[in-house]
């Protein structure tokens, strides 16, 4: 094994790595981690620290590390068949099997699958599918996307377009002028401070109709939201907000894409986000949960009402030009059905939603009487604690102070990765689905003292 110096020189010099400070990390500001195994809720890095994660990487490794039934699945999968790709009729055994284990558990109306390799891409296809879709329609105005402010969707030119947060944007020329964007549902940043959860969502209403109303419906293609708001901040939706919008969507004729790259194949203790808020969507993102991040793949789920248009549209104008080398990879599809297996058998969203529940609660408890705690919000195995300079008069802490990070730091120091969530004030926790209480309790106890000891 190389030594730990060469191997960190080796990756400062050579190694582009995404979302980081490339000056610092060059200088030697930003740190270096090589992580090494992982088993259950815990990683292990070559330093020999064990870490309890409780982000699961990036909200992904949802049935926790070190699944062996995932892992073999995957090394059949590549000594019987490594590659063979998925067009024109092309397939294999893992990728058709998963596609029917998707729609059995996907919300009514789906029809098929568009596999993918990553929640990004996945949003390019929705993207692209809405516009072939309108234009097979004869309405070749409808095409503009809006979005939410916060939301994020990935890194690509649309999707980095439709992410509602600035980071993704500045520098990159973002966001494209197909990409409009919204009020997010985010009521604990409402601007008044006095109006009610059903007021706000009325505002939210408002503020979309008023959109609509400015760009012409007839210019819009499709509304596109995460069902819980996730990297803008881990925000559960005020009740009645996904109903009322999609009440205008469905007045306008807008397509609504549902991202579920966090919230699929149970984060909130249902199978789907869509289920838990009741959304109807055209499409849904799938990503990160479906194969636990054993192996790269994503998923555009497609509805009847828009299958039955593209079919029509390759009838009047040939095979659909949309094709990835990698789409429906046998590894990663060998590893998605692993994965949805080990969800079954283990009644792995049940659990979510039971380990979740105690989770958000013991985090509730822990943490809220402290006098920077502004709000401890969650939903199934997703929690975030969102720091307030005070609470009187709710005066945030200045995105610059970092206090997300510094808790984030002070908590590493104690074993345990949270998340500094972009906002700077938000420290987040999305576990794996197999943390248990005695897991859970060390998570709150630890936050509460990095918390006491940062603020
Ligand atoms: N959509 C959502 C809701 C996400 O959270 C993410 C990634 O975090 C993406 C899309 C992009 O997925 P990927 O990073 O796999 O491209």
């Amino acid at each position: 094994m190389l030594k730990n110096d060469q191997l960190e020189q080796w990756d400062r010099e050579n190694f582009f790595h995404p979302s980081t400070h490339l000056a610092q990390f060059a200088r030697g500001e930003a740190p270096h981690r090589v992580i090494t195994s992982g088993k259950g809720c815990h990683i292990t890095d070559r330093e020999g620290n064990r870490l309890l994660d409780a982000f699961a990487g990036l909200y992904c490794v949802n049935v926790g590390y070190g699944r062996q039934e995932i892992a073999e699945a995957i090394a059949d999968q590549a000594r019987e068949l490594a590659y063979y790709h998925a067009y024109v009729g092309h397939g294999t055994e893992a990728a058709i099997t998963l596609s029917k284990m998707i729609l059995d558990r996907a919300p009514e109306n789906m029809s098929k699958v568009y596999f993918g390799l990553s929640g990004s891409d996945a949003n390019e296809t929705n993207v692209k599918l809405i516009w072939y879709y309108n234009n097979i329609l004869g309405r070749p105005e409808k095409k503009k996307i809006i979005s939410r402010w916060r939301g994020y969707h990935g890194s690509g030119l649309v999707t980095g377009s439709l992410t509602g947060l600035e980071l993704f944007h500045k520098k990159f020329d973002l966001p494209l002028a197909q990409v409009i964007h919204t009020e997010a549902p985010y009521y604990f940043r409402r601007d008044d401070i006095e109006q009610s959860e059903e007021q706000f969502v009325a505002h939210c209403v408002a503020e979309l109709e008023a959109l609509i109303e400015r760009e012409g419906a007839d210019t819009i293609a499709a509304f596109i939201g995460e069902p819980a708001l996730g990297t803008g901040g881990l925000v559960p939706p005020p009740a009645g907000y996904w109903e009322a919008i999609q009440k205008v969507l469905e007045k306008h004729d807008i397509l609504l894409v549902a991202d579920e790259v966090v919230t699929g194949f149970g984060r909130l203790g249902t199978m789907f986000g869509s289920e838990h808020y009741g959304l109807r969507p055209d499409l849904i993102t799938i990503a990160k949960g479906l194969t636990s991040a054993y192996a790269p793949l994503s998923g555009s789920i497609v509805s009847d009402k828009m299958w039955k248009v593209l079919e029509q549209g390759t009838d009047e104008n040939g095979p659909i030009g949309h094709g990835w080398t990698y789409s429906a990879h046998p590894i990663g599809a060998a590893a998605g059905v692993a994965n949805l297996k080990l969800i079954d058998d283990l009644d792995l969203v049940t659990k979510a939603g039971e380990n979740g529940a105690y989770f958000n609660k013991v985090m509730r408890e822990a943490l809220s009487a402290h006098a920077n705690v502004g709000e401890v919000r969650g939903e199934g195995m997703l929690c975030a604690v969102e720091f307030i300079k005070e609470k009187q008069g709710r005066i945030f802490f200045d995105a610059s102070e970092k206090i997300g990070a510094q808790v984030a730091s002070a908590l590493l120091e104690r074993g345990v990765i949270g998340r500094a969530m972009p906002q700077g004030d938000i420290l987040g926790f999305a576990p794996p689905f197999c943390l248990t209480r005695a897991e859970a309790d060390e998570v709150a106890g630890k936050t509460a003292e990095a918390a006491a000891q940062v603020l």
